[in-house]
């Protein structure tokens, strides 16, 4: 359960993170967030969050985009983090969820002179997709917004009503989750995750440039991929139609972390079950986040102090892959 916030400058109770119904960021959707997770290792009893600094690079970006004035570095936003984390004490999979607002309390769309404020809080996590090992999507109705009108590179707190359209659309309509097309109709991304497609041994995933958000996953399956599995990658736009014909489909975000498609708009992908290039890459990025494969061990920050035991525990433990 959370108990604590870091809200106005410090920690506070959650109770107390509230904020009046006039604030900017709720009027108009002035604010913008991230979602990061942080895993639990049982054999060492330590939580990591991981890729913590990346996340937070792309969230100062994000409050650029919204021309916002945060008096915090990424070490500083990572800081606050580790300390928020040691205050709540989870034993269990978690997830944090930082904001940075328009805290004014005023009438009047606009970006600029306004007052800048930054929150995060943390809760227990489990899976954000109930089926990770398979799930049935559609291509959504709704198109993605546009760099031209809200940019999809900034995680921007209004443009999730878009996510918010294309996922309802899909779950009313029996459906998992929704693929979204661009405006010239390829494809971007889920609703809240990003793309990938085998096809003839490579692995593909549409650019920065189709109005995806810029996942630090995505990031981390390119580099696993490449690096360990010796697969190669090409980022490029991906037809509506190569769907369909595609050998393995799967999602990837801080979310939904590794999730297999099985099937869209009720046609099977592959052979309709999770194939073997998404299993073997989440067997491996399930060892990665939970700080279980040395080379990556620099992309999970331990939350707790290290002890001899846990120390021991984890040297017991056989080398991952
Ligand atoms: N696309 C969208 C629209 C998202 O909301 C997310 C989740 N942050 C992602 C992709 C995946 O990004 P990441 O891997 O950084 O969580």
């Amino acid at each position: 359960m959370t108990t604590t916030a870091f809200f106005r400058g410090r920690f506070v109770p959650i109770d107390e993170a509230k904020i009046s119904v006039r604030t900017h960021a709720f009027n108009y959707g002035t604010a913008c967030f991230g979602g990061i997770r942080a895993y639990w290792n049982d054999e060492e009893e330590q939580l990591y969050v991981f890729r913590i600094r990346d996340h937070y690079a792309r969230f100062l970006r994000s409050a650029r985009l919204l021309l916002m004035n945060l008096p915090y570095s990424v070490d500083d936003l990572a800081r606050i983090t580790v300390e928020l984390l040691q205050r709540e004490g989870f034993r269990e999979d978690t997830y944090v969820r930082p904001l940075a607002y328009k805290a004014d309390e005023i009438i009047g769309v606009r970006l600029h002179n306004l007052k800048d404020e930054f929150t995060v809080f943390a809760q227990p996590f489990g899976r954000y997709l109930e089926k990770e090992e398979g799930a049935n999507v559609c291509v959504s109705s709704w198109r993605r917004v546009d760099d031209n009108a809200i940019p999809a590179r900034g995680k921007v707190v209004g443009a999730y009503v878009n996510s918010a359209l294309a996922k309802t659309e899909a779950q009313l309509n029996g459906f998992d989750e929704a693929i979204v097309l661009t405006d010239d109709g390829h494809v971007s991304e889920g609703s809240a995750e990003n793309l990938f497609m085998v096809k003839g041994g490579h692995l593909v995933t549409p650019p920065v440039t189709d109005n995806i958000l810029e996942g630090i996953t995505r990031a981390t399956v390119i580099e696993l991929a490449t690096r360990e599995l010796g697969i190669p990658v090409v980022e490029r736009s991906i037809d509506r139609s190569e769907l369909y014909t595609a050998d393995e489909l799967f999602f990837c975000g801080t979310g939904v972390q590794i999730a297999a498609i099985v099937s869209v708009d009720r046609r099977a992908v592959g052979s309709g079950q999770i194939g073997p290039f998404a299993s073997r890459l989440r067997d491996l990025f399930f060892n990665v986040v939970r700080g279980r494969v040395p080379q990556y061990r620099s992309w999970c920050t331990p939350i707790y102090p290290k002890t001899a035991e846990n120390t021991k525990q984890a040297e017991k433990m056989p080398a991952a892959p």
